[in-house]
């Protein structure tokens, strides 16, 4: 089948990708011509894994080509993938513009029949708005559906290839018969197409993005209530996820949630409730909760240092939001460099994929290390931000020569207390007990 996918960050450049490898010949559009060029030289611009060895298989096929122009790419695809951005508005909303604006040129540029796919995350009602805003435009025949997508980054080309469902909302008969040919490859293992009208779709992606926050969240107030009383939320997760009907994933207490998708949505989903005179009261709490949790390593921190941070040098492992990606956005480690930052503190950083992302934030008010153990050379503390693997089972012996006191902070609970203990560190994680 010929397909156009219009946006080539996380969600497009991969469901381009996985489209061509199973034999379309597909086009990615994109406004970004850096991005276009550097794609066209065969580089791929975002660290996802395995995603580099199918990009170039298929180039080389010659079935994925890249393009800044939008009429190139409506003159070659029947479908029309829209994963495009939809950041969080000032008043929390999402902003469609991008989503609205690209509608409005399909509309005018489109000379046949087009599914115009959305694949980018927006709130229910938006496939009407993309309907209309190309109606406008065109006498062309069209159908519009919602295909919200559910991959994780750094599982996105295994989440592609291999999903849990793929979600479908449509009202046309003949656009639901393309989706299900296109979708076809991808389930053959039984896995279900659930076919739904286009609004239920949409709502689909929120329900499940915000029931994933609230879990953390939920998890997270555990943690904090174990430390008050002395419980130990390792012990307390396992006792309860061993239960079928809680499961024992998105269980681990922490930082907070980040990144691009859970924070824009919850709020999303709390905005567009409150248009419709819904108040969900669940996601308020969700929302609040986890704002204090992003820097609840502070007030530990401080209360160490008798409140002064001025001269001293923390060391931050993991700058991305969570494991396997360069995705810095919302990452909890960015609210606790600031936060750290205005304390007086000096920042000594390591993380295995987003440092460039991270140095074009924040230039040289940080310092930025070759690996993790530089990292912690002549520190004052060691404190944790995302779970990479590397930092799992450190040389403890070279941490504590390194580091000016043997003092770890762990927002992600890779260590036991125990060990930890035995290794001589003071060692602060979330829910359970601080030894020193
Ligand atoms: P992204 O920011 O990584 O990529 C968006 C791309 O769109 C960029 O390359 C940008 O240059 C391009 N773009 C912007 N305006 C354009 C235009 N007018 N024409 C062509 N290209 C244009 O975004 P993303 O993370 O891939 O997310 C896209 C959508 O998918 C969002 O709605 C997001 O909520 C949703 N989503 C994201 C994930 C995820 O893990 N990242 C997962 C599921 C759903």
């Amino acid at each position: 089948m010929k397909i156009t996918v219009v946006g080539t960050g996380y969600v497009g450049l991969v469901t381009g990708t996985c489209l061509a490898e199973t034999g379309n010949e597909v086009v990615c559009v994109d406004i970004d011509k850096n991005k276009v060029d550097r794609m066209k030289n065969g580089e791929v611009p975002i660290y996802e894994p395995h995603l580099d060895i199918l990009f170039e298989r298929n180039i080389k096929a010659g079935r994925l080509s890249f393009t800044t122009q939008l009429q190139e790419g409506l003159d070659h695809g029947d479908i029309i993938f829209l994963a495009l951005p939809t950041p969080e508005d000032e008043d929390g909303s999402a902003d469609l513009s991008y989503v609205l604006g690209v509608a409005n040129d399909i509309g005018e540029k489109m000379k046949s029949y087009k599914v115009v796919v959305d694949k980018s995350t927006v709130p229910v009602g938006t496939a009407e708005k993309v309907q209309a805003t190309i109606a406008a435009k065109t006498t062309v025949d069209f159908d519009v559906v919602s295909n919200p997508e559910f991959l994780r980054e750094g599982f996105a080309v295994d989440d592609f290839l291999k999903p849990e469902r793929i979600v479908v909302g449509s009202s046309s008969e003949r656009a639901t018969a393309l989706m299900e040919k296109l979708y076809k490859p991808f389930v053959r293992s039984g896995n279900p197409i659930i076919i739904m009208d286009e609004k239920s779709a949409e709502l689909t992606k929120y329900a499940a993005n915000s029931f994933l926050a609230t879990k953390i969240t939920f998890m997270n107030e555990i943690a904090n209530y174990c430390e008050l009383v002395g419980a130990d939320v390792d012990k307390v997760r396992r006792g309860m996820g061993t239960d079928s009907r809680i499961g024992k994933r998105f269980l681990f207490p922490g930082i907070g949630y980040g990144g691009s998708c859970f924070p824009k949505d919850v709020k999303a989903l709390h905005k567009s409730g409150k248009e419709s005179g819904y108040n969900f009261q669940i996601l308020d709490a969700v929302i609040d909760v986890n704002n204090h949790q992003k820097v609840k390593l502070i007030p530990k921190i401080m209360s160490h240092f008798n409140g002064d941070l001025s001269g001293k040098t923390i060391a931050i492992w993991g700058l991305a939001f969570k494991p396997e990606t360069d995705d810095i956005r919302e990452a909890p480690s960015l609210y606790m460099i600031d936060a750290l930052l205005a304390k007086g503190a000096k920042i000594k950083t390591f993380d295995p994929e987003a440092m460039d992302n991270v140095k074009a934030k924040y230039k040289d008010q940080i310092e930025f290390a070759t690996n993790m153990y530089e990292a912690t050379e002549n520190a004052d503390a060691l404190v944790i931000s995302t779970e990479w693997s590397i930092f799992r089972t450190p040389n403890f012996t070279k941490l504590r020569d390194n580091l000016k006191e043997s003092i770890i902070f762990d927002g992600r609970n890779l260590y036991d207390v125990e060990d930890m203990e035995k290794e001589g560190f003071t060692y602060i994680s979330i829910g359970r007990k601080e030894v020193s």
